[in-house]
């Protein structure tokens, strides 16, 4: 399947995979679109022409369709249903390869992405933040309570999570500022002192794509009809405010001051060939909470740190697979006590740490909460993230020649603000 416009072999954005998210040029308000290659396909502009028209106008309505393909957020194209939204991709799929064509209208369909903005794609009304890497929860509790108690009794029999602040996530290239906060250091009182141990999560995140009542679960078998597809999201930390604010309720101002998401969400069905098992998990969960076949997908991580030299170094090289509990087990436990979920809600992964030290996805156990500095190529070291720096997240799937990949999410951060 070789699509007419040019796609580099190394594209993320591959003719498989078809990601949906939102963009502006000088002239186009913000619209939906679909990246290929270096391009990004206006679905505004092919609905006007009308590519998505119903085979059978029972399937669905042209009319509402375009008005959702008109709109700056995905959340009413998403709503319309998995039914359409894939129509779509494969509509897209189709002109992208077909042989006849109208010379002006691909012209002007395409949008190069060099001249483009990506913005952020989603009005998120809820989101939550797991904590499913053993790797990880071993890991920071390890760290902090007990080497031989590392997880806590609950964690191998449910998906641990915290609500998390849906207004503070930002699309990738958003600069985030160093938070300030409460911060007891040793035996000093507490003081007002911005975080010296700031840090990012690798964390991959679900979009939800069918909204429920309140009072009604998701059971697990059916979860994946509620996810719409996956990006990359980075969960900004401060490690000093969390110490001394997180007991007993859990994190809080942490982490509400940022976090970043990468512009393009692909889709489920993008990622179909590359998925695998889960981990083995023991004990047996409880029953709401089985489920059956590969549930997991080899997605690669990686995390690159960037220092306002330019020096990039990469830090962590991990994959989504190392995930213990998988996302539709996430979402049956979510909604097993009649908890809704919304269009648009993110559930994101937790860090993503992988067995060896080289996967671990934050800086706490990369550096192991500061004892073990990261040597720079340029020389520097880093306990954690300093002013200038910028931590870019990249996802990618290979197999069999097929490319799907997330692109990047990318935040620079900027030195705390002056005093209020
Ligand atoms: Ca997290």
């Amino acid at each position: 399947m070789q699509p007419w416009l040019e796609v580099p072999l190394d594209s993320d954005f591959s003719i498989h995979n078809l990601p949906f998210g939102i963009f502006k040029t000088r002239d186009r308000t913000p619209r939906p679109g679909i990246a290929i290659g270096n391009h990004i396909v206006d679905l505004a502009v092919l609905a006007e022409h009308g590519l998505f028209r119903a085979p059978d106008e029972r399937l669905w309505d042209e009319g509402a369709l375009r008005v959702a393909l008109s709109r700056p957020i995905l959340n009413d194209f998403i709503a319309l249903g998995k039914v359409i939204t894939h129509a779509v991709r494969l509509r897209v799929q189709q002109w992208l390869t077909g042989e006849a064509g109208d010379p002006l209208l691909r012209a002007n369909a395409l949008v190069r992405q060099r001249d483009a903005e990506v913005l952020m794609p989603l009005r998120v009304p809820n989101y939550t933040d797991f904590y499913s890497s053993l790797h990880h929860a071993t890991n920071v509790g390890a760290m902090f309570r007990d080497p031989k108690n590392a997880l806590f009794p609950n964690w191998r029999h449910l998906p641990v999570a915290y609500h998390g602040r849906a207004s503070s996530i930002v699309v990738s290239g958003t600069p985030i500022r160093r938070p300030r906060g409460q911060i007891k250091r040793d035996d000093a009182q507490p003081r007002l002192e911005p975080t010296r141990a700031l840090d990012f999560e690798l964390e991959v995140a679900f979009v939800v794509g069918k909204s429920t009542l309140l009072g009604q679960p998701i059971p697990a078998a059916k979860a994946e009809e509620h996810i719409f597809g996956l990006l990359l999201f980075n969960d900004w930390s401060a490690r000093d405010i969390q110490k001394w604010e997180y007991q007993p309720l859990g994190p809080f101002l942490g982490k509400n001051f940022g976090s970043a998401i990468s512009p393009w969400i692909v889709t489920l069905e993008a990622l179909e060939p590359f998925r695998v098992e889960m981990p083995a998990q023991e004990p047996e969960p409880l029953p709401y909470l089985r489920v059956a076949g590969k549930c997991s997908f080899d997605i690669n991580l990686e995390v690159d740190l960037v220092t306002p030299g330019g020096v990039a170094m990469t830090v962590c090289r991990s994959n989504f697979r190392h995930m213990y509990w998988s996302m539709s087990q996430q979402l049956a436990h979510h909604t097993i006590n009649g908890c809704n979920v919304e269009v648009g809600d993110l559930c994101a992964s937790g860090t993503l740490s992988g067995p060896t030290p080289e996967s671990y996805g934050s800086m706490l156990e990369l550096t192991w909460n500061g004892s073990r500095p990261l040597q720079l190529p340029d020389g520097s070291q880093r306990a954690f993230i300093e002013d200038g720096d910028a931590v870019v997240l990249r996802g990618w799937a290979v197999r069999d020649g097929l490319r799907v990949g997330f692109g990047e999410v990318r935040t620079t951060i900027l030195p705390v603000a002056d005093s209020a």
